[in-house]
Formats: C-alpha cells, sequence, structure tokens
C-alpha cells in the first residue's frame, strides 16, 4: 500500500469551463470508497454529474460525489485517523463542503431555491442576492495544568476509562480566551490564569474549528457540573487514565504539555 505524503491538496476551484474530469471521492449515505492506492481517491477519470469540485490534487481537479454507497465502506471518522495530512485536510474540506451543499439549499433571507456559484465555495440567491459560504463553527478545547499536573475529565459520551480535555464552542461576541474562561469554570469549577493558544485542528462533525489553548489554573478544587461532564480529576504525568486517539488535538495538547515537564 503506497500513500503519498506530499503535501498536495491547493484550495483552487477549477474554472467553470474546465472539463468536469480528474481524482473524485466517492461519498456513501455511511462510509467513503476505498480508491485505488489505499486513500480516498478514485483514480483521474470524468466525474458524474452530481459531483463537485473542492480543489485541485497533485495538479489535476478532485471532486466529491455522493451516492448511496456500500454497506462496507469505512466511515469518515474511520479514514481521518489513518490517513496522511494532506489526504485528511482533503477530506475535511469534502465533508464540510458536502454538509453545507445539503443544509444550505434554499436562501435562508427569502427561502428561494440557491445556486451554486463556480469560482468559489459559494451559493448564491437570484432572487435577493444573499450569499450563502460554507459554516465554519470555532470551538476551544484547552488543556488546563497546575504545575506538572494535568486537569482532565469523562465525557458523559465518552468509552467507559476515557479522559479528555475541555471543550466548547465559542458564543456570538466572545473572545477565544475568554471562552476558555467560561468553559472551564462552567464545566469544572476552576479559575484560570494565563491562557496560551496551541494551534487549531479543523474538525468536520459537522463543522467545527477547534483552536487549542493551555490554560493555567489559579485554583485545584473542582467543581463539576454534571451534565455534560461526568467525572474530572487531577492527574500526575506518571499516572494518566485512557487518553483520546493520538490524531486528535486534545491527545496533542497532552503530550506537548507531558514533553515539556519531562524535560524541566
Ligand atoms: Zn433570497
Amino acid at each position: 500500500m503506497t500513500i503519498t505524503s506530499t503535501p498536495a491538496f491547493v484550495r483552487e476551484l477549477p474554472g467553470a469551463d474546465t472539463p468536469r474530469w480528474g481524482y473524485w471521492i466517492r461519498f456513501g449515505e455511511s462510509g467513503i470508497a476505498p480508491g485505488e492506492e489505499g486513500g480516498i481517491l478514485q483514480s483521474p477519470g470524468a466525474w458524474p454529474e452530481q459531483a463537485m469540485p473542492l480543489g485541485m490534487w497533485q495538479g489535476l481537479p478532485v471532486a466529491m460525489a455522493h451516492e448511496s454507497g456500500e454497506a462496507g465502506w469505512p466511515p469518515a471518522r474511520d479514514w481521518l485517523a489513518h490517513l496522511p495530512a494532506a489526504q485528511g485536510d482533503l477530506l475535511a474540506t469534502a465533508l464540510q463542503v458536502n454538509a453545507w451543499a445539503r443544509d444550505h439549499r434554499f436562501c435562508g433571507r427569502c427561502g428561494t431555491p440557491m445556486q451554486r456559484l463556480s469560482h468559489e465555495f459559494a451559493m448564491q440567491c437570484k432572487a435577493c442576492g444573499h450569499r450563502s459560504y460554507p459554516r465554519i463553527s470555532p470551538c476551544i478545547i484547552t488543556l488546563v495544568t497546575h504545575g506538572r499536573d494535568l486537569l482532565l475529565a469523562r465525557n458523559a459520551r465518552f468509552p467507559a476509562r476515557r479522559y479528555s480535555t475541555l471543550a466548547g464552542f465559542i458564543e456570538p461576541g466572545e473572545t477565544a480566551e475568554n471562552a476558555v474562561r467560561r468553559e472551564v469554570h462552567e464545566e469544572v469549577g476552576v479559575e484560570i490564569g494565563r491562557v496560551s493558544f496551541f494551534r487549531s485542528q479543523s474538525w468536520p462533525f459537522p463543522h467545527s474549528l477547534m483552536l487549542g489553548f493551555f490554560a493555567e489554573a489559579a485554583s485545584r478544587r473542582i467543581r463539576i457540573d454534571g451534565v455534560e461532564i461526568a467525572d474530572a480529576a487531577w492527574f500526575t504525568p506518571r499516572h494518566l487514565p485512557e487518553l483520546p486517539p493520538s490524531h486528535s488535538i486534545s491527545r496533542q495538547l497532552i503530550e506537548t504539555h507531558l514533553s515539556a515537564v519531562a524535560m524541566r
């Protein structure tokens, strides 16, 4: 199995008069078809009628097309856990464009059917001129630390014994830093001192952008909300619970903290 690791995805839509041909991804109801080389890409060929262009892949146009699919196709979450970064970016794009096309078929202002523009990810209403773009929902995800210790929480929906960092959506009018303070206070009742940005990760279920932060606790007493959070506790680097998978930004926050305290 050969999977290319060169960053190969360029965010440039093929023009309206370009032949509808190139690489493509087959989206089913519950999974995505395996491609020719172990990834999600079908070999270059003519696209089906319903294909939506996503950009350029290794110099050729790339699109996604929806169909009913087959039962054995792996779900998108499984693909994202194993694909190399460039194909992961392409898949995250395809998932979000797919959700956007599905959920914005009519104008949100006047109810007329929307028309897709060819040169960018935009849909326009011919009746009132309103434009709709793919929705991206910013979320904060934060590792709360106190010296070497990590505050990790168990969401009621997690597999048993798994603990993770805290996360939540940013509210209208709110800064990301204040969302970190509010979410940590709401979920575990801990006050936060210094907050620092780590990195971001697209999380296309359905359209989140996770903004990762480290947050230094100013107090250690935990008071869980009992709704979203089933349990939360302080852990030392030597005694950790089951952690989230390695491709998640949550795990990357945890591993980065562990490496930093190991070097002290
Ligand atoms: Zn309209």
